[in-house]
């Protein structure tokens, strides 16, 4: 393969790969037949110091295949281990996905840039390391939405079509998707070492995260505790924002959960239409261990395995480091209670805390997943009301029993009177915490169907909508819809 001569202007730095060899493979993405452009991301190739153009150009979309690696790129597999379902799986690693290199981007942060979709690496175990149109249009979709609402993600710098198929169900066109993340680093990375008895490689991955996502902890008195300490906050963080846009990741595996506290790896994920915490889509989710109730509870569970990881870190006595680590993934709760309140106060437009304000919130979940009211209508249109009741009708018209509201809206009146702020200034933070868009399935599932046909016209549709999901846009109401019957998507799968 021919290292090109790099016109889209990465500037390569590659720490990772400067890691010690056995964190990965050093391997090269395999070429494809015949690279085809779906889409650059033109606002966030500029984030990264690209040029949108070069990247759309033959010679950048031979980069996105994997069929020319860049000049300066340290192409590898990154090796890690896993929860899956709660079982143990020693060695998962990139399977699918190669690291091309990082890159800093203008805010000065360093970033991922990886292929994912690239070729079978010494990790594919039974898989044939490509992803099909259908997953990569999800995640491109669905990651660029969640940065959009403002929730820590990795994001989609393009996707490219490969010209060959992709055999699944049935054959389907390959695809590739650049994603960039603040780093791949998992918590089944830190599994893969602990597993193997290897605490030197745990030390350096932890000085590695430490200095790539945490660096003021490198002064802490013992790093590996405060950096427990600081992923179990940014996770309880994340899993509240999670909540507050009713996102079900669906496959909340420790490989699938981050240290830098970015949602990653969008399997089988959803948006809810209809309000319901037991809400699953997932397919392979049998018994709902990632249902949308259950986030917070996994995330702790996942955190325990990263703890447990952590330990001869911690403390040369295995009993005290038991301890001080158990005390820190314990303040998840509270964390995240928090960020929880945080979010849900904005929702109902409250801008002081008192007392009561999550039993309300908790209140009106209740009764719209009692009244299968639709969640993101629901807060979108209570954005909407003012003082009188009887212009409620957008929102009690959510309700399978109207009723159901009434009696909650009236404590939140009473509530919203204790505030001080003016009723516009309110209805104004309301819209701008609570989106009008986000990616419905069914939407999703049009982009999908017509980008299998070589029509990418509702993917960048949905693309456009979802870049502003706070503003109106009258010219996209239709999006705003939940399906109509016949258009519900029950089920999603993971797509690999
Ligand atoms: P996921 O559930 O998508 O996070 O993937 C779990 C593991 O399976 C990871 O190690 C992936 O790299 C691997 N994997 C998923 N799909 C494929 C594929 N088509 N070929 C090779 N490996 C795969
Ligand atoms: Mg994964």
């Amino acid at each position: 393969m021919d290292k090109a001569a790099d016109t889209a202007g990465f500037a390569f730095e590659n720490r990772y790969a400067r890691l010690p060899e056995r964190f990965y493979t050093r391997l090269d993405p395999t070429p494809v037949e015949k690279p085809g452009l779906v889409r650059v991301n033109a606002a966030l190739a500029h984030d990264l110091g690209l040029d949108p153009a070069a990247l759309a150009s033959p010679d950048g979309i031979a980069i996105l295949a994997g069929n020319r690696v860049p000049e300066g790129a340290a192409p590898l597999a990154q090796a890690y281990a896993g929860h899956q379902f709660g079982g143990w799986v020693p060695q998962l690693g990139d399977g699918r996905a190669i690291l091309l290199g990082e890159v800093t981007d203008r805010a000065g942060r360093p970033r991922d840039i990886q292929l994912k979709g690239a070729g079978r690496t010494p990790y594919s175990r039974m898989g044939d390391g490509r992803a099909w149109i259908g997953p990569v249009i999800r995640e491109y979709v669905v990651s660029e939405a969640m940065h959009a609402l403002g929730v820590p993600t990795t994001r989609a710098l393009a996707a490219v079509t490969t010209g060959e198929p992709v055999y699944r169900e049935g054959a389907f066109p390959g695809a590739v998707l650049t994603r960039v993340a603040a780093s791949h680093v998992r918590v089944g990375t830190f599994q893969y070492f602990a597993a193997r008895g290897d605490t030197e490689a745990l030390q350096t991955l932890t000085d590695f995260v430490i200095a790539r996502h945490y660096p003021a902890l490198a002064e802490a008195g013992t790093p590996a505790l405060a950096l427990l300490g600081a992923v179990t906050e940014r996770q309880a963080r994340l899993i509240a924002r999670w909540m507050g846009v009713g996102f079900i990741h669906g496959v909340m595996n420790t490989d699938n959960m981050t240290l830098s506290g970015e949602t990653i790896d969008y399997g089988p994920c959803a948006f809810m239409d209809a309000y319901h915490p037991d809400k699953v889509f997932s397919s392979i989710d049998q018994f709902g261990r990632y249902a949308y109730r259950n986030q917070p509870q996994i995330a702790v569970w996942n955190l325990a395995q990263l703890a447990t990881c952590l330990l001869p870190l911690i403390d040369a006595d295995q009993d005290k480091a038991i301890e001080t680590a158990t005390e820190t993934i314990n303040r998840f709760g509270d964390h995240y209670m928090d960020a929880w309140r945080d979010v849900f106060r904005a929702k109902l437009g409250l801008a002081e805390a008192r007392e009561d304000d999550a039993e309300l919130a908790q209140n009106l979940l209740s009764r719209m997943a009692e009244g299968r009211a639709d969640f993101t209508l629901t807060f979108r249109r209570l954005s909407e009301l003012g003082d009188d009741p009887e212009a409620d009708d957008p929102v009690r018209a959510l309700f399978a029993d109207p009723a159901l509201f009434d009696g909650w809206a009236a404590r939140w009146r009473q509530r919203l009177a204790m505030e001080q702020s003016a009723p516009d200034a309110r209805r104004a933070a309301m819209r701008a915490a609570n989106p009008a868009f986000i990616p419905r399935n069914h939407r999703v599932e049009q982009a999908i169907e017509a980008a299998v046909a070589g029509d990418y016209a509702p993917f960048e549709t949905l693309v456009e909508v979802l870049s502003a999901p706070f503003e109106e846009q009258p010219a996209h109401a239709a999006y705003q819809d939940p399906p109509a019957p016949g258009e519900e998507v029950r089920q999603t799968f993971c797509g690999t």
